[in-house]
């Protein structure tokens, strides 16, 4: 993309509505747009990187063999009567009259609807393990909605659930949310800790949340310093094998680490004191198991091998999609801006030309550009007829992980500088080796 052709509203000032960095650089980096409490615009920059993150998570649920769909925003309130959540979802739901004055609801969450799906088709255990999923628009009429797209009304979430036979296979199903859900963070750069969370609204006991460690978190958090260290990094995972699944819950949740609402003080206290911490965290995610609760309530049953019909086995499992780009701002950031990992940036990196307008810095970038995207790559060219501290200024606040900078000092000896968002550093190279390093660094993260 060329910026003078892109639609990049970024602001000079500081928003004075944003009270916490992501939200002040979401805004300034011309990423998102307010149109009213809580519901946003994804201006292009921001579009992308949400639709980044969406690959990635897809990807990830369909390694672990859970299946796609879409179901619609809108949902019919007699589904809710059947479950008893009507009434008891409170002020947080958006309800809806249609012409025919018929109750509607926009959706906080799908357990009812995909209950609905599995029961109009499914009849049998042959037909299972399932897991169905989707990523698509919640609203809850949040009490305060804030800090932009961390606590939104319209928010977007992957939404996922599964539906067993027994217990023990809906457990399984648990571990793999667990296991995929830990890959899903690490590919975004992110260390989103599992940690045993208090059940709320959906209902059952088997659940935990992810939290990812920032000072502005919403949630209090006592975990051993050794947790934040773990790291799935490269390994091959089968999903299904139950006893390597298992293994790696236990891995990621047998050290203590907890929130304010499950905290145990006298399990904290038996921690070595130096690896006691105590901090914030964000809930970018959180799995259920809560075995028959909907498809009792609901019908949604199957006859097993021996001919008796069952209630499915089911569990729920959300990870806060549009959470995570303010999520991710928090981690990684600093004074002058974002800081993107690899994994969900935008574009992969910057071109900026230090004389617009001059033939040879001109002809370079050009070369730059079209070596780029004929390797695959997005990179973001500023051919823009600014000052190069502009340029700069742009480049660091929306965070593109690497800057290829071209002017016709460096030409005049055969380079031009490849600079690291995160470090600072910069590296003087030809533009043929500047591309062969951009290259190799994205290979990691195809
Ligand atoms: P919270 O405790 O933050 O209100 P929740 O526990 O009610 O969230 P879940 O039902 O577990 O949310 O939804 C799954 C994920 O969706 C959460 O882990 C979070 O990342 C995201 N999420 C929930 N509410 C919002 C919101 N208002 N805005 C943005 N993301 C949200
Ligand atoms: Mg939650």
């Amino acid at each position: 993309m060329r910026l003078s052709r892109y639609f990049l509203p970024v602001l000079k000032e500081n928003p004075a509505e944003a009270q916490i960095v992501s939200h002040r650089y979401m805004l300034r980096a011309g990423m998102i747009k307010q149109q009213a409490a809580g519901i946003y615009s994804w201006l292009p920059l921001g579009f992308k990187v949400l639709k980044r993150i969406e690959q990635i998570v897809h990807e990830e649920q369909i390694r672990a063999g859970h299946i796609p769909l879409l179901m619609p925003t809108l949902q019919p309130a007699d589904l809710w009567r059947e479950s008893g959540r009507y009434d008891d979802y409170g002020q947080e739901m958006l309800r809806i009259k249609d012409r025919h004055e018929r109750d509607m609801l926009f959706g906080p969450t799908n357990e009812e609807m995909i209950t609905d799906i599995f029961r109009a088709h499914v009849n049998s255990y042959k037909e299972l393990p399932l897991t169905l999923y989707h990523i698509q628009w919640k609203f809850r009429d949040e009490v305060r909605p804030r800090f932009g797209v961390m606590r939104g009304r319209e928010f977007l979430m992957k939404d996922g659930y599964n539906f067993d036979l027994t217990k023990e296979d809906a457990l399984h199903a648990y571990n793999r949310h667990m296991v995929s859900y830990l890959r899903t963070y690490e590919r975004m750069g992110l260390t989103a800790i599992p940690m045993r969370a208090a059940s709320g609204p959906i209902g059952g006991d088997n659940t935990h949340e992810f939290l990812v460690l920032a000072s502005t978190g919403e949630s209090e958090v006592f975990y051993d310093a050794k947790v934040p260290e773990l790291k799935l990094g490269d390994r091959a995972v089968d999903y299904d094998n139950r006893a390597e699944v298992a293994a790696i819950c236990e891995e990621f949740t047998t050290l203590y680490a907890r929130t304010d609402e499950t905290h145990d003080e006298a399990a904290f206290n038996a921690i070595p004191e130096e690896r006691r911490k105590v901090g914030r965290g964000i809930e970018v995610g959180q799995i259920f198991y809560f075995g028959t609760k909907y498809s009792e309530s609901m019908g949604a049953t199957v006859v097993t091998a021996e001919g008796n019909r069952v209630p499915v086995e089911m569990g729920s499992h959300g990870i806060g999609v549009s959470r995570l780009l303010g999520a991710l701002i928090e981690a990684n950031h600093d004074d002058k801006g974002i800081i993107w990992p690899e994994g969900v940036t935008p574009f992969h990196c910057g071109i900026v030309n230090l004389k617009q307008g001059d033939a040879g810095t001109d002809a370079a970038c050009e070369g730059l550009y079209k070596a780029l995207v004929a390797a695959g790559l997005d990179p973001l060219y500023d051919d823009r007829d600014e000052r190069a501290g502009a340029k700069f200024a742009t480049m660091d606040l929306i965070g593109l992980p690497w800057r290829i900078t071209v002017g016709p000092k460096g030409l005049g000896k055969g380079v031009v500088e490849l600079t690291s968002r995160r470090t600072g550093e910069s590296v003087e190279m030809s533009a043929e080796d500047a591309v062969a390093r951009i290259v190799e660094i994205y290979a990691a993260h195809r």
